[in-house]
Formats: C-alpha cells, structure tokens, sequence
C-alpha cells in the first residue's frame, strides 16, 4: 500500500505527560502538529505501573501547564488511574492532535526538516520533540548464574503487585524508589531480602514531592546562573519515605545487604560463598531513556545521552528531548516539571522556525 505522507511543522514522538505538556504549548503558538503515541490509549506510561503506586504529592502540585489534575476523591495522593484519567481529560480538553496507535520506528534527516517513519505513515517535520520516556527501556544488570535462575525473575516494569509472590522468598535488587516501594508490599506477604549496590539512602521522613520540586526549581536557578550547583535533589538521597516504606520500616523490614555475587539454580550466592535459596528475584533496577528511534540520525552519545543545550540536541538543533530526566532539565520528568522544560524548548521552536521563515522569504 502507499505510504501516507503527511507535512508539519512539528512532530512530537510520545503522548505522555511530556508530549501532552509540548501539545499544549505548541497548540498556544499555533504551530501545525501531531503527537504519535504507541499505545492504544492515553495516559503514557501510568498505564503500565503497578497497582499500589502514589504520587509523591497531593493532585494539586501535580499541574501539567493551564489545567491542573483535580483531586482524587477521599485520596490525598493520586493513584495511577487518577494520573491516566486526568492525561486522558487534558488531552480532550485542549484537544491535542494525538495519533493512536502510532509506532515510531525510525527518524531521519531530510531536506528542511525530519522524516519520522511509523507503518502508519510518513510525516515531513521543521522540527521534532521526542518524549517517549524510560518504560520502554527496563534495565537490568548482569551476574553470573542469572540464565541458570530456575525461579521467576522479572523486572519493575513487569512487577503485577504482590499476590503472585504470597508464601515465596523474594529477592528484591536495587536501591531507588521502585525497590524500596516494592520491597514495602511485598514483605507484607512475602519473606523478602533486600540487596543494593551500596547503602540505601533514605530521604528526611518530611520530603515528598513538593519538596523535590523546590530543590529542582532551586538548583535550576543555580544553573542559569552559573552559580555551583547544590546537587539538586540526589543530594537529600534516594529514597522518598511514602507511608508504605515508612510503615516497613517500622517492621524491620527495610534492612538492605551487599550485592550477591550471582545467582544459581536455587537462589544467591553471597560475597562469604555460602548460598541461600529464593523463590524469585525481582530486579527494579531503573530505566534507560527509549531512544531506539533516533538511532538511524547517527547521533554521538555520551554516556547513553545525546548530548543537548537545555532539551536541544547539540548536534541537531531542529531535536529536542522532553521528559527523559534531570538529564535535559532539572524536574523534567515530573508532571509539574513538564510544563516549565516543554514551554522553553517550544518557544526556541517558535523563534527557530520563524528565523527560517525569515531567511527563505
Ligand atoms: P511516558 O509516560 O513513558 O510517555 C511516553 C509515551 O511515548 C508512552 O505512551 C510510550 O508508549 C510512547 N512511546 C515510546 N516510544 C515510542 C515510539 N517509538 N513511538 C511512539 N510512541 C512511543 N513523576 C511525578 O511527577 N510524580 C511521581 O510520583 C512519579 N512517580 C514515578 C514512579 C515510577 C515508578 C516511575 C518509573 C516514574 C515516576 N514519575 C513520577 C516520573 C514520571 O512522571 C513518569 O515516569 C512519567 O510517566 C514520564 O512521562 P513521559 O511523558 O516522559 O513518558
């Protein structure tokens, strides 16, 4: 069949809570635009994360720009639905132009702009903002023995919540958020053993999101002014105290040991080689930026990042990069952080493609 070809001024790859925050601005700035999204319905990724899961702070320091979330009725911290409903609402009520399902599978350089490829069609874009976030990029480090593991092994962005995992002995791997809130529930039903890399570092009780917020908007000031930068939020720790972490505690069971040394048929071997057996091990080991798409662009990378002024690619300035981390902007990945780095990387798209418009005239 014919390749459906279709030409805009920009095309946002992902309709996430970025991609939903760069609609809204270039929708203000009347720009000509689509979002294409992967997934079969909205809501980004807050589809795909485990039942218990909170916001880190109550709906109403959770704005995307113009509108923001509504609370959650009888709930002070936001669940999963509630984040997809109100993404599924914001993207209605500014009737964002988002394509579903579209698969982005490739983009590639062209005469005045971007190829973005996709079996659905073709789009021809001045400028192109990727926001296709991490959950498509489950990390998980290798040790020996892990092939060998005969129990279940899977990773956070597989985790179903704690049922399945009643009666077992559950190795839990890894030192963030998603350990610490995993290891919470499961020890509930499960004998759970907790190991990371190096000590877990655990928040003040009184930070939660407001508070995360503040330091990132704090060190943001500090970068535009060239001032030394205070360490943003990785300088209070790593581990945010939500109720259900602080209540493990309270059972004794936030004790985190040293890395195994590898894995076995039957479970662990410990850095004194003796062993110990486990049901299964589940490794919420972090996320990679999905960044397969730009791949054909041939873009250098440093460390796994492309490296950008702000969110805009060094290398190729008609890209930007929304929502993947600190990485392109302080708080960037947050739901009110979006709104701040999507307003600035569309109005350098704004003043970028009237430059153009200028000189071709
Ligand atoms: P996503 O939500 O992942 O959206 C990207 C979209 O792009 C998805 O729909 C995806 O399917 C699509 N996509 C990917 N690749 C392609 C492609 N090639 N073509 C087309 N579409 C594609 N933030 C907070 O503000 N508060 C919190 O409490 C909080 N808790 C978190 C807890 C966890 C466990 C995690 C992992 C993150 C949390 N975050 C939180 C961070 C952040 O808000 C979420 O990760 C959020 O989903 C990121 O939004 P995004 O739009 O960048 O990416």
């Amino acid at each position: 069949p014919e390749i459906l070809r279709h030409r805009v001024d920009v095309v946002v790859i992902g309709g996430g809570q970025a991609g939903l925050a760069a609609g809204y601005f270039l929708r203000r700035a009347g720009l000509d635009f689509a979002i294409l999204d992967d997934r079969q319905e909205p809501g980004g990724s807050w589809q795909r994360v485990w039942p218990s899961l909170r916001l880190f702070s109550p709906a109403r320091h959770n704005p995307l720009p113009g509108w923001p979330m509504p609370p959650q009725p009888g709930v002070e911290f936001p669940d999963a639905d509630h984040t997809v409903d109100y993404l599924r609402r914001y993207e209605q009520r500014y009737e964002l132009p988002v394509l579903r399902p579209v698969r982005v599978t490739g983009v590639h350089e062209a005469e005045e702009g971007l190829l973005v490829d996709s079996p659905q069609g073709q789009w021809h874009a001045r400028a192109v903002i990727s926001a296709t976030g991490t959950w498509q990029s489950p990390y998980v480090p290798s040790y020996p023995g892990m092939r060998e593991f005969a129990g279940r092994q899977l990773h956070t962005a597989s985790y179903p919540g704690p049922e399945s995992f009643e009666g077992e002995r559950v190795l839990v791997v890894g030192g963030g958020n998603s350990a610490a809130q995993i290891l919470a529930e499961l020890s509930t039903v499960a004998e759970t053993t907790w190991v990371t890399r190096r000590p877990p570092r655990f928040m003040p009780d009184d930070v939660d999101g407001r508070v995360l917020f503040d330091v990132a908007t704090r060190q943001r000031a500090e970068r535009e002014a060239g001032v030394a930068d205070s360490g943003g939020v990785g300088a209070l720790g790593d581990i945010v105290m939500v109720e259900s972490v602080r209540a493990a505690r309270e059972r004794g069971a936030l004790h985190a040991h040293p890395m195994f040394t590898g894995l076995t048929r039957d479970g662990a071997v410990w850095p004194d080689g003796s062993a110990e057996n486990f049901d299964s091990a589940v490794w919420c080991t972090g996320f990679r930026p999905a960044l397969r798409h730009l791949r054909p662009l041939g873009l250098r990378r440093e460390s796994g990042r492309i490296p950008t002024a702000g969110t805009r690619s060094i290398e190729l300035p008609r890209l930007h990069l929304l929502g993947y981390g600190d990485w392109t902007e302080p708080a960037s990945a947050t739901l009110i952080g979006a709104g701040r780095t999507a307003r600035t990387a569309v109005s350098e798209i704004v003043s970028t493609l009237a430059e153009r418009n200028r000189t071709n005239a």
